[in-house]
């Protein structure tokens, strides 16, 4: 019998949870993004930041059943990496990250034949945080994803190319990332789906270091100076702010480190005992952190979740569980294979630089 359509209490939910896992015992793996609620991190086997889990993805190649919990481009990106023979489930498919929606494969594609116009050797270099059929364009194009822990390696990597990075579809991470290797705002033109630029503009883009795109994670827009000054008047220099590169660059610049969240989590389990951080990023990280770390003061720079995220839930993961368990699954993640062929492309480029 299936959880759908049943009441159940949480207490039953995760015990069902606890017996379908200890059935399917090896044949399953559960993944599970930082962002994801506690009670589902805590039946996850393994969890991590876009880019630890498509590396977790890829190597698992004993497993017959992957269930990734995240948004649905995650669960996509474990579908590109893992063999043909293995399933991989979402336990909600619309969980989709607002980021990942704001360019459109065809938006991308008028923008490419626009940029071809400057002669300028261009790389597209595609943020996780994006759809399949983005990836598979980057693969198409010579061109690969990167992930806020690589994002500066992979700038590094196209301008060792002597080529100009194009980069969507977050203009913050892409802008703070510019930053962080010197380069200014007059250096990058901001490329606006909804307005198509003109030849002039044209021979603009010629003259920059790098083309972002208009778009962001409203999650990590929600922080502003504002939170950083209050943070500031209200606990002094003793407390180190840390932010996510999502964040607006006002936020990145007036606060004390800014990257992934694997390098939130490892920057704040290795300071000193007593220390004081206010972070900004997703509220059920951070709750997670200040748990993991009850020697130090925590705080939230703001209380904002991921509405996206919260999505998936221990019924859903549940209902996924017990259909695999009863030889009854719910549909897999769908992704085409000649897109999963190129986004393959996209991605394993990006674990070859790193
Ligand atoms: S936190 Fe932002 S980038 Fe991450 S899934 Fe949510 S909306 Fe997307």
């Amino acid at each position: 019998m299936t959880v759908e359509g049943m009441s159940l209490t949480e207490e039953e939910v995760l015990k069902r949870i606890e017996t379908a896992k200890s059935k399917l015992g090896g044949d399953l793996i559960v993944l599970a993004h930082f962002y994801q609620q506690d009670d589902i991190v805590k039946y996850a086997d393994f969890v991590g930041d876009s880019l630890q889990l498509a590396r977790a993805a890829s190597k698992r190649r004993d497993v017959k059943y992957i269930v990734f919990c995240a948004v649905s481009f995650m669960a996509e990106m474990a579908r590109i990496l893992c063999l043909p023979e293995q399933q991989v489930f979402h336990p909600e498919p619309q969980a989709r990250c607002p980021l990942a929606e704001m360019a459109a494969i065809r938006e991308v594609e008028a923008a490419w034949a626009m940029l071809k116009k400057t002669e300028k050797k261009i790389i597209p270099v595609v943020y996780v945080n994006s759809r399949a059929d983005l990836k598979a364009f980057c693969g198409r194009n010579n061109g690969f994803v990167c992930t806020s822990s690589n994002a500066k390696k992979a700038m590094e990597y196209v301008f060792s190319q002597g080529a100009i990075p194009f980069f969507f579809p977050d203009e913050n991470l892409g802008g703070n990332t510019a930053h962080s290797m010197g380069i200014g705002d007059g250096e990058m033109f901001l490329w606006e789906p909804d307005e198509v630029p003109s030849e002039k503009n044209i021979e603009k883009i010629s003259d920059m270091k790098v083309i972002l795109w208009k778009g962001f994670c409203y999650v990590h827009m929600a922080f502003q100076a504002s939170h950083v000054e209050a943070m500031r008047k209200a606990y002094g220099s003793n407390m180190s702010i840390i932010v996510h590169p999502e964040c607006i660059p006002e936020v990145v610049q007036l606060s004390d480190y800014v990257g992934s969240t694997s390098f939130i989590r490892d920057t704040v389990a290795k300071a000193p005992s007593g220390s004081q951080w206010a972070i900004g990023t997703e509220i059920h990280f951070v709750d997670r952190i200040r748990r993991d770390n009850p020697d130090k003061l925590i705080v939230p720079l703001r209380d904002w979740a991921c509405r996206e995220m919260a999505k998936v839930t221990p019924t859903k993961l549940l209902a996924v569980l017990e259909g695999l368990v009863e030889g009854n699954p719910l549909p897999g993640v769908p992704v085409d294979p000649e897109t999963a062929e190129y986004a393959r492309i996209a991605l394993d480029k990006m674990l070859e630089i790193g």
